[in-house]
């Protein structure tokens, strides 16, 4: 059964009680994470780009080029490509969970450096060693995919540079050292340009390095300022104001699927003599460990939380006023049962009470169950009352 909107509410402030404290290494994790998701996201289309680019260039070409090594560099590219699509049909097939770095960096590294390797040794192999034209049309090629390089694979500077490296640099250096003047000249051109390229893969990879770190850092401020403004410090249970938003839904909900809900409110007795014969410190000590013991009495459905100063508040999702009169009265035993040296003789009294008719809200069961309190420590304390 799908939990109810409240439950999720409620699992996120616990887990947030844990995040709050992650290191800065789960940044970095979450960081490397967004960078393989980006990489994913910005590089499906290039799969078919280069593909294209290598068709394109062997149609423009195709009195121009030897045949045979044309049509064996447009299967061997056509398989690396289907590598590289089968790789991007398991990622969308996967589950976010199983979409992390240690799985599919290193498998996107090797298909990448492949496909690039089969690029640019092929350009090489096409281009006739006496055809100065269809060396200018091959370097067109190389320079344009791999400025298409920058733009895809920009999330990872090295896999950009590596990728680039492989298309093009076969060819220039080929052209580096061939007699013409020309051809030695337009692989200078093609190295400056590359030079231009690599600044700029540079700049890019950081730019999204460091938005994907700062928008992680505002996260992780903003789910630690939302705990610390839902959390009481002293017990670490929800403070009241957490306590009524969530309570708000959980009443909704209840009330909307006609299920029961009981509500305790609890104070501590005579808390003051505490205070004052053992001191400020060993009763804020006693409320910590009252919060342990809450903490270990309720079901991870139910809603608990310190209201103010020695008050606590719970929230009971379908329970009969029966059980939640039992709960209550094992509670009392709990606290009457629990060691706090030096503190002795701890006790507290309870009000027990359950929705009632549609006009009802939070509040109002919130006062019922306050006045049912009220009538157990009229009746002596240590005990529970249910309301009237
Ligand atoms: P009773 O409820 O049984 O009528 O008596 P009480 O003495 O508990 O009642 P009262 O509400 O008058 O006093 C509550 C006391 O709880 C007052 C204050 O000294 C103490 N208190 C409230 N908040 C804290 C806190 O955060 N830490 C400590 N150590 N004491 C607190
Ligand atoms: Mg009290
Ligand atoms: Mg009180």
């Amino acid at each position: 059964m799908a939990p109810l909107s409240w439950q999720w509410e409620r699992a996120e402030f616990m887990n947030g009680l844990g995040r709050a404290q992650d290191q800065d290494g789960f940044i970095e994790e979450q960081v490397r994470t967004d960078r393989l998701h980006q990489l994913f996201r910005q590089s499906f289309a290039a799969i078919f780009g280069s593909y294209l680019g290598a068709v394109m260039l062997c149609w423009l070409c195709w009195d121009r080029f030897d045949h045979t090594v044309m049509l064996v560099w447009l299967s061997v590219l056509a398989v690396t490509s289907l590598l590289r699509v089968q790789m991007f049909m398991q990622w969308f097939r996967c589950s976010n969970a199983e979409r992390t770095p240690d799985r599919w960096e290193r498998r996107y590294w090797v298909t990448l450096m492949l496909s690039a390797g089969v690029w640019g040794a092929g350009a090489l192999a096409v281009m006739p060693p006496d055809d100065r034209v269809s060396q200018v049309l091959v370097m067109l090629f190389t320079v344009g995919m791999s400025v298409s390089a920058v733009s895809c694979y920009s999330a990872y500077r090295y896999m950009t540079l590596g990728s680039m490296g492989l298309v093009l640099f076969p060819c220039t250096f080929w052209l580096l050292f061939q007699p013409a003047p020309m051809q030695f000249g337009v692989a200078v051109a093609v190295l400056v340009f590359s030079t231009f390229a690599m600044g700029a893969t540079r700049k890019f990879s950081d730019a999204l390095e460091k938005a994907f770190r700062l928008t992680r850092q505002m996260e992780r401020a903003h789910n630690i300022s939302t705990r610390a403004a839902q959390t009481d410090e002293l017990t670490g249970l929800m403070n009241r104001r957490a306590f009524f938003e969530h309570g708000q839904l959980m009443y909704a909900q209840c009330r909307d699927n006609q299920q029961p809900l009981c509500a305790l409110m609890m104070d501590m007795d005579h808390f003051k003599n505490i205070n004052d014969t053992y001191g400020h410190q060993a009763g804020d000590q006693v409320l910590r460990q009252i919060g342990g013991v809450i903490s270990a009495s309720f079901r991870q459905s139910d809603l608990y939380g310190r209201l103010g100063g020695e008050e606590f508040a719970v929230l009971l999702p379908n329970t009969s006023l029966e059980t939640a009169r039992g709960i209550a009265e094992q509670l009392v035993k709990a606290i009457a049962g629990l060691v706090a040296e030096p503190v002795h003789g701890l006790t507290a009294s309870l009000g027990v009470a359950s929705i009632r008719g549609l006009d009802q809200d939070l509040n109002s069961l919130m006062n019922t169950a306050d006045k049912a309190l009220y009538r157990a420590k009229a009746s002596g304390r240590n005990q529970v009352a249910v309301e009237e």
